[in-house]
């Protein structure tokens, strides 16, 4: 698998010594530095227990002048480092491949300050997810992002994956809600890019380097960020389309005819309504049992209950007598619309819980997302599942796998120009792979900048690019 692309460990990195533990303890007080085994075995082991390290220190700083001092120190020592958020990380980025020193940013989650004016939230990078979500809702606001691990997944971790979410299709990417940041680069440096302001030309625009930089080029330790107000008007419904064509042409309807009110368009194949059946208790197809081929959920969040409502039930009537969807139903109250939720976001469980999983997070132009699961079932045959799910709403996919696939589905990605990744990032999974997304001129570029940055490669090496080029 893509575990066995990293060969050798950089030997220009040193080893923890005891010198090094004392120094941490110094800076972080004693309980701060970790080195409890059980604690260490979580830690180097990512969340779908594909990847693991062997890492035997991790740090919890709790504030800026302490991530500074201690990349100066390793820095200065040649000690790597991996900037760690929840652990959410799917592509092997946010654990140690050997025995790099692991900073968890999760002591660091103070809500620093939110103006109900401008919407504007300012926090600390270890605040998490789901905490944000409520903390909002309080005050009538929502976070502008929103995914399945939002119970464990960190601000500071969805800004350096850049994650998209279930609500892009309708607030778009971090690179803009994202206001400002701070960071602490490699040498130990402070840089306050924390503005607030949704206008500035001045110059390059350095926060956008560090969204989706997955630690490779500084650790991020403030946000702040653009929130939407909370509308009071949510519907959900739950929709079965024959084939995938329909499910295309439903979302080209949904944003035509429901426009400024669609906050969310998923889809998933009969496949991974399946396994989601056949895994996780309590969950059942909110439609009677018959034979479709997909589903969709859409959700909309609009501000007048009647009109909205009014909106989404011409759209499926309309929808129906076109014969875009097959079946449907409209969640009648909160429980059913988690219920429906449930299903969508229980995927990647499922999945988890039905054996051995290559998932590939995959963006390709609406029209040949299919495509690729259709082949790939043709070219693996009958003893391996292939499933389709994803938020089709902002064209991307993921496709699980069961099997050896590689490079296959890279090469197919590249050739329909897709990205070989829509949202989790290359971490170490992918950092090999990038010249399937990205021309020779942009990645020396990148790692030029990783160079300039990071002169020593200390922060989360072996990931983001391919080693032959920071090392
Ligand atoms: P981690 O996993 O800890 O780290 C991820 C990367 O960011 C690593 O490279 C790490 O080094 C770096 N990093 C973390 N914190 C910092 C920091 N403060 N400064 C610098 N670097 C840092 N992703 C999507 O885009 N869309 C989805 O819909 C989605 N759904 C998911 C559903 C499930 C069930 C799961 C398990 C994951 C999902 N993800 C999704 C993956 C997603 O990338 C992560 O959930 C999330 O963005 C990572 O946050 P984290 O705090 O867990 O970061």
């Amino acid at each position: 698998g893509s575990v066995a692309t990293v060969t050798q460990r950089n030997p220009l990195f040193s080893t923890i010594n005891d010198n090094d533990i004392t120094h941490f303890k110094e800076i972080l007080g004693e309980k701060n530095v970790v080195q409890d085994e059980e604690r260490l075995l979580d830690a180097n082991t990512d969340w779908m227990r594909k990847y693991k390290g062997s890492s035997k220190l991790l740090l919890q700083p709790r504030s800026n002048e302490q991530v500074s001092q201690i990349l100066k120190y390793c820095n200065s020592r040649s000690l790597a480092v991996v900037p760690q958020g929840g652990n959410t990380g799917l592509v092997g980025g946010s654990v140690p491949v050997f025995d790099e020193v692991i900073i968890n940013m999760g002591s660091m989650n103070n809500i620093i300050s939110f103006d109900k004016v401008s919407g504007i939230l300012v926090c600390e990078a270890g605040c998490i997810l789901e905490n944000l979500i409520s903390f909002l809702d309080n005050q009538g606001f929502i976070m502008p992002i929103d995914l399945g691990a939002k119970g464990s997944c960190q601000i500071g971790g969805n800004v350096s994956t850049n994650a998209g979410g279930l609500h892009f299709v309708r607030y778009g990417s971090l690179h803009g809600n994202v206001l400002g940041l701070e960071a602490v680069l490699a040498n130990g440096t402070v840089l306050d890019m924390l503005g607030t302001l949704r206008k500035d030309n001045t110059g390059y625009d350095l926060k956008h380097l560090f969204i989706g930089s997955e630690g490779s080029l500084g650790i991020i330790t403030k946000v702040s960020i653009l929130t939407p107000p909370k509308m009071s008007s949510v519907n959900i419904a739950f929709l079965a389309c024959k084939d995938y064509f329909s499910c295309q042409n439903l979302l080209l309807e949904a944003k035509r005819k429901l426009g400024e009110i669609l906050s969310a368009f998923e889809f998933l194949d009969s496949n991974s309504m399946d396994l989601v059946l056949d895994h996780l208790e309590g969950v059942r197809n909110p439609l009677p049992p018959s034979m479709h081929n997909f589903y969709v959920l859409i959700e909309t969040t609009g501000s007048d209950e009647s009109h909205d409502k009014e909106k989404l039930e011409a759209f499926l009537l309309r929808s129906m007598e076109g014969g875009l969807i097959s079946d449907g139903v409209l969640a009648q109250d909160i429980n059913q619309a988690l219920s429906f939720w449930r299903i969508r976001e229980g995927v990647s469980e499922a999945i988890m819980k039905a054996g051995a999983v290559y998932k590939y997070d995959l963006s390709l132009p609406v029209e040949k997302m299919y495509d690729l699961v259709e082949e790939m079932r043709i070219r693996l045959g009958h003893a391996v599942k292939v499933v389709g799910f994803g938020h089709l709403g902002d064209e991307m996919k993921m496709l699980q796998v069961l099997a050896q696939i590689e490079p296959f589905v890279y090469e197919w990605t590249s050739k329909h120009r897709g990205s070989i990744s829509a949202e989790h990032g290359l971490g170490l999974m992918k950092a090999n792979k990038i010249h399937y997304s990205k021309s020779p001129e942009s990645v020396n570029l990148m790692a030029s900048i990783k160079k300039l940055l990071d002169p020593n490669g200390i922060l989360n090496p072996y990931k983001v690019l391919p080693q032959s080029l920071t090392a």
